[in-house]
Formats: C-alpha cells, structure tokens, sequence
C-alpha cells in the first residue's frame, strides 16, 4: 500500500452558482482510490496494516453497523493481503448488500446485540484475548494510525486551499486532515461536517488524537435527522448533483457535506475568490441501501 500507487486527483467543479459567486470548488476524488476498500477507509486501514505487520498479527477484529464502509473495506483488504478477519456487527441478524460482500471476501460476520456492542474491548478479550494473531481495530477504524493515514491527502495537493470540507463519523479522517494541513496546507481553514446528531463530540476526538491542533469548524447542522438519516431536500439534492457533474455522492456522508458546502456557498459564507476543497471520502455502498429513496 504505497501512497503512488493511488489514483485520487483533483476536479475543479464547474456549476452556474460557483460562477456567479465566484467560489472555486474542487473535489479530492479519493472514492475513485478502490470501489471496497473506498475513500478514507483505504486511508484509514494503510498504516494500521503496517502495525500488524510490524506485530505479526494477521487477524484483524472490527466491529460496525451493518452498512458499514469500514467492515467491507476491511473485509477486501484482508483477502488482498491474504489476512484473516472477523467483524462483530451491531444487532440482529440481517442480510443486505454489503454483509453480502464482506462475506465474498471471506470474512467471517457475528452479530451482536446492541447491549453487549457498547463494550467492544470486551467483546474482543472474550473471544480474541488468546489469539497471539488477532488485531483489535476499532468502529469505524477510529485510531491514531486511521489519522496518520489522512495526514497524506494534504500531502498530494498542489494547490493551496482557503477551506477545506470531509464528513464525519468518528472525527479520524478530520483530524489526520487537521494535522495534516499544518505542514502542507497552513493557510486552510479546516471544516468538518458531522453526519450524526449532536457531533460536537468531534471536536474531541480530533483533539484526542492530536492535542496540539488549533482549530477545526464543525457544521452542526447538516446531518438531516441523525446517522443514516435523510430528507427529501437531500435526496433531491445528490439526485441534481449527481445528475450535473458526474460525481456519485450517497445520503449517509457525502450527500451531506457536498449540501453543506453548496449552501454555505448560496449563504456567501465565503469571500468571492475563494479556493474551497472537498475530501469525498468514497463510501458509495451507502448508496445502495438507500436507492429505494431515489425512485420516482
Ligand atoms: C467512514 C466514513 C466517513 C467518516 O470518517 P471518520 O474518520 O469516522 O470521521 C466519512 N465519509 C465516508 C464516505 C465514510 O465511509
């Protein structure tokens, strides 16, 4: 997993609002990295499997939701690199797509009841505490390693930026993004778009991982309803994004900061001249669990 062996450029978006406000958008097209091992996933799982390298496990044991884009990701990058892995999925037994695919990739899926979910470190000393080879990653690959991974999508700009967008779930990828920036992007104001309810939380998760950042913005009021949640006004939204530039966005991360950051731009939160950057993270399973909402 080297870096140059990652096709993730940059587009420059080209939409009658960027002109008349006079906003230069560009997207940093980390979901064309892999279709499974998508987006920050790829980012997030690189130098975690150094670790396991490094420590001679090759098992690793994961935990998410049953749509989760970190659980296939882990489950296809396991079967490339020839690991063995296991992932504990929060609640009742359910069959859709993406199970489906982690379960072609070999990995091995136990369900979990929602009580017993919440203590994962648990979960894993009870199953896993006796195997030398078992590697603990956690929901969502929330680690230091997960952020170190997303330090280098700074790194491959050539541009300088004024605002910087991801969407975010546990906060790894905006912090790595944060820190990141420091050294290769120090001009950027670096913005998060949490996709559940009540994501101030990520402000501290950002600085768990790196106490020394300054400042992110979070924008707390675009996660329609909460995690996997939606709107009719976000669905038609992606559907006339998707349908303008090409770009596949989904409803559970993408849709939302993209409607984020098309809005602050109508609002004119941003100066006229501005370089604005979205990380589009991948992710677009998330798509398919939702289409039924496209219909019509
Ligand atoms: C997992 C995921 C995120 C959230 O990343 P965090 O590092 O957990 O904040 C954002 N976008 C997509 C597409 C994802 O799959």
């Amino acid at each position: 997993m080297q870096t140059s062996d990652i096709y993730s450029p940059v587009h420059t978006l080209s939409l009658p609002l960027l002109t008349n406000k006079g906003i230069q958008l560009d997207v940093k097209r980390d979901d064309l990295i892999h279709p499974f091992v998508s987006g920050n996933k790829w980012r997030k799982l690189k130098y975690i499997v150094q670790k396991a390298n490094r420590e001679n496990r090759n098992h690793f044991v994961t935990f998410g939701g049953a749509w989760s884009n970190h659980i296939l990701a882990t489950a296809c990058l396991s079967a490339q690199i020839g690991y063995k892995s296991t992932a504990y999925i929060r609640g009742e037994k359910v069959q859709n797509p993406v199970l489906q695919l982690c379960e072609t990739f070999g990995m091995t899926l136990k369900y979990t009841d929602r009580e017993s979910y919440r203590d994962k470190k648990n979960i894993y000393n009870e199953f896993h505490m006796n195997d030398p080879q078992a590697l603990f990653i956690d929901e969502g690959g929330y680690s230091h390693e997960a952020a170190q991974g997303c330090e280098e999508i700074m790194m491959e700009l050539d541009q300088h930026y004024d605002h910087i967008f991801c969407a975010c779930g546990t906060g790894a990828t905006l912090a790595g993004i944060a820190k990141g920036a420091e050294s290769y992007q120090p001009e950027a104001l670096i913005h998060g778009v949490p996709v559940l309810k009540n994501g101030a939380f990520i402000s501290d998760s950002v600085f768990q991982l790196y106490p020394s950042i300054k400042e992110v913005t979070l924008h707390l009021q675009y996660h329609f309803g909460g995690y996997g949640k939606t709107k009719p006004e976000l669905i038609d939204f992606i559907k006339n994004f998707c349908s303008k530039t090409g770009i596949l966005v989904e409803p559970v991360y993408t849709g939302k900061v993209f409607f984020a950051v098309m809005d602050l731009i109508n609002k004119g939160y941003f100066k006229r001249g501005d370089k604005v950057l979205i990380i589009h993270t991948g992710g677009l399973t998330g798509f398919l669990g939702k289409y039924k909402l496209f219909a019509g």
